[in-house]
């Protein structure tokens, strides 16, 4: 039996913002709205849905990067939301992030080196010689030179400042990696090589992460089971081989057709998806899928559809589904 190291339950987070011009209107903006899913130790578990769906904030709240307003995060079996700041920083040892774009959170002004061992020093993770070490080593682990240590981040290409946020996010040996869109901005040749990294790491050192991505073929090579999400709730989950071969919601049945197919033998364009994403500050009435379902039935508009359990680790939310 597997064993859960994070539990996520009924997570919400709404945001306010001032929108409109030159009268601004507050607005909510329904980011998250009590999601639930659970993570297994030494898994990749993927959270994908296309922009806007919620799927970083979700990564940012179970970090608490982002206060959630309600809801659980349980971490080996710790409360997350209970914690206070000492406990919280133990937390973060064993918690860490890999941003989509690595520059953002790089100090232009610091070299490498010092990026690298100040996660250390905050924590007190040995001397100064043994940090040392610990940053040569972590840079030939990522496949970068020795003497990237000396260099700025400006220095290095977009899939170099890659492997510097994760060689960053293993400094202080997590146990959980949240990866955010991790290499929606590299070219496809650096991607597969940052995934293979990815992989490589999680298979030496048991790592489980929370791969955030709106590419539904790349969550399908690198993860082992996934929460497709739309407009802030989760639509349907489960094991990879499970989802992709049979998907029951609407939604996951189009990004699934959306995604190009690895073979270079396949001539057939992907489909697009039909619409746009309505807004998340006024979702449409009942399942928010129903304005671009083409199984749309009249209760699908006045009520939102209950979750249900359809099998060995399988959930889906969809009246297709129902009792
Ligand atoms: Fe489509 Fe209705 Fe299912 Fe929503 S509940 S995905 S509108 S069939």
């Amino acid at each position: 039996m597997a064993e859960i190291l994070l539990a996520v339950e009924r997570l919400k987070k709404f945001f306010t913002q001032k929108r409109g011009f030159p009268n601004p209107e507050t607005v909510t903006v329904r980011a998250l709205d009590e999601i639930s899913f659970t993570v297994n130790r030494g898994e990749a578990f993927g959270l994908v849905g296309e922009s806007g769906c919620g799927k970083s904030t979700a990564g940012r709240c179970v970090l608490r990067l982002i206060e959630p307003d309600s809801g659980g995060v349980t971490y080996a079996g710790e409360d997350v939301l209970e914690a206070g700041k000492e406990r919280l920083r133990l937390l973060r040892r064993k918690m860490q992030i890999v941003f989509q774009d690595p520059y953002a959170s790089l100090n232009p002004r610091r070299m490498i080196g010092k990026a690298l061992a100040e996660p250390m020093q905050v924590h007190g993770l040995g001397d100064s010689a043994e940090i040392d070490a610990r940053v040569e080593a972590l840079l030939a682990e990522v496949g970068l030179p020795p003497d990237a240590r000396w260099r700025f981040p400006h220095e290095f290409s977009g899939g170099q400042r890659q492997r510097i946020g994760i060689a960053r996010a293993l400094t202080v040996s997590p146990e959980l990696v949240v990866a955010d869109e991790p290499v929606s901005a590299l070219d496809v040749s650096i991607q597969s090589q940052i995934l293979l990294l990815l992989r490589g790491l999680q298979d030496k050192h048991g790592l489980s992460y929370i791969f955030i991505s709106h590419d539904l073929g790349v969550v399908r090579w690198f993860c082992q089971s996934i929460a497709v999400m739309y407009l802030g709730r989760i639509v349907e989950t489960g094991p990879v081989p499970a989802i992709f071969d049979d998907p029951l919601h609407p939604y996951t049945r189009m990004l699934r057709e959306s995604s190009p197919v690895p073979d270079p033998e396949v001539r057939v364009a992907p489909a697009r998806i039909a619409g746009e994403v309505p807004s998340a500050v006024n979702p449409p009435a009942g399942c928010h899928f129903h304005t671009r379902c083409p199984h749309v039935m009249d209760k699908c508009r006045q009520a939102y559809p209950e979750w249900r359990m359809v099998g060995q680790g399988r959930g889906v939310a969809c009246h297709l589904h129902g009792a």
